[in-house]
Order: structure tokens, then C-alpha cells, then sequence
């Protein structure tokens, strides 16, 4: 059984969201996300981020400078123990046409192809209804973080029966939740209250 991948988000999901970053000095992690991704790493799914970058076609930062952000994003994690497997950016604005910027799911097909990755069965965790419309366009669950712009989303989310987290923490949760083996399944606690799922089934 493959253990299906877990695309992130960066901005307002893995760090504090802040307008058009390219300065790594002001990178801060969002709440939890060191307990979030350490409990995904241990059930063996592989940690890629998704960005849409549209600073960079804006002119407001270079693709170098989001690099150094994203550096040091991995350096704060490795201190923690925790490795990502890849990182994936859209630079393009939102007027050029692209394959990538989210929801369009460029950045995930070719996460896909580059580690050999099912996208079926995959989860997408974010702060917009963006990053929740790119994993029905791959097949696979989104989950809105309420952390960054998530606030803005919760009412689509709800209206449309999409999962939503306080924290990446929390969204680690349901994902355990939902992939705990069934013979297990009596014996599992209830999954963590802030989490809303009305998905039937
Ligand atoms: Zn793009």
C-alpha cells in the first residue's frame, strides 16, 4: 500500500503569511506546523510544497529571492527533523495564462512525474480555496487550514463539505483519521474537534 503524498501550501499555511516575501529574515513558521508535518513524516507521506509566487511576475521579487525564502523555511524544519521532499513555485501573475498557478494542477503533475508520485488518494493542505479546487482537480482531498487567509474561505468550505483544520497540526490529525487502517478503527479515538468534515461516507 503506498502511502499517499501531502501538498502544502507555503504562504499563511507553513509560514506567516506576509505580502510578496522575498526577505528570508522575516520567515516565521505558523502554529503547529512542526508537530503537523513531524507526525505526516512519521506515517511515511511525502511533504512537497505548492506556491503560487505571483510576486515574482508582479516584479516585486526575484525567483532567487523566493528561493532564499524557501531555504530558509527548510532550514527553521530541518532543525526539527523534518525534510521536504520537493518545492514547487508558480511565478507567473494572475493575468498570464500558466498550467501551474493554483488551482491549476501543473505544479502537482509534475510533482507527480518527477518522484513517481499517485496522485490519487493525495491530500492538499491550504489557506485558500485555491489550494482546496487544485486537489479536486487531481483527485485528492483538500483541507483548508484556518491559519493566513483561511478565515476568508471557512464559508465556502463549509457550504461546500470541504474538511477544515485550526492548524497544520490539526490537518495532520484528520489525515491520520481518515488513513488508519480499518481492523484499527474500533479502537481509535475520536478524531480532534476543530476539525469540520461533512463529506458523506
Ligand atoms: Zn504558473
Amino acid at each position: 500500500m503506498s502511502v499517499p503524498p501531502v501538498f502544502r501550501d507555503r504562504d499563511g499555511t507553513l509560514i506567516v503569511e506576509r505580502h510578496y516575501l522575498g526577505d528570508p529574515g522575516q520567515v516565521s513558521l505558523e502554529r503547529e506546523v512542526v508537530a503537523g508535518l513531524s507526525m505526516l513524516r512519521a506515517r511515511g507521506h511525502a511533504l512537497i510544497v505548492l506556491s503560487n509566487q505571483s510576486g515574482i511576475g508582479r516584479g516585486l521579487l526575484s525567483e532567487a529571492d523566493a528561493q532564499r525564502v524557501n531555504a530558509r523555511i527548510a532550514e527553521l524544519l530541518r532543525e526539527n527533523g523534518i525534510d521536504i521532499l520537493a518545492w514547487y513555485l508558480c511565478p507567473h501573475a494572475p493575468d498570464v495564462p500558466c498550467d501551474c498557478r493554483k488551482p491549476s494542477p501543473g505544479m502537482a503533475l509534475a510533482a507527480a512525474r518527477d518522484w513517481n508520485l499517485d496522485l490519487a488518494g493525495s491530500y492538499v493542505i491550504g489557506d485558500k480555496r485555491a489550494d482546496l479546487e487544485l486537489a479536486d482537480a487531481i483527485g485528492g482531498t483538500g483541507i483548508l487550514v484556518t491559519t493566513g487567509h483561511g478565515s476568508d474561505a471557512v464559508g465556502w468550505a463549509k457550504a461546500n463539505a470541504r474538511p477544515v483544520a485550526d492548524s497544520l497540526l490539526a490537518a495532520a490529525q484528520f489525515i491520520a483519521a481518515r488513513d488508519r487502517p480499518a481492523h484499527s478503527a474500533e479502537d481509535a479515538p475520536a478524531g480532534p474537534k476543530s476539525i469540520v468534515d461533512r463529506r458523506p461516507g
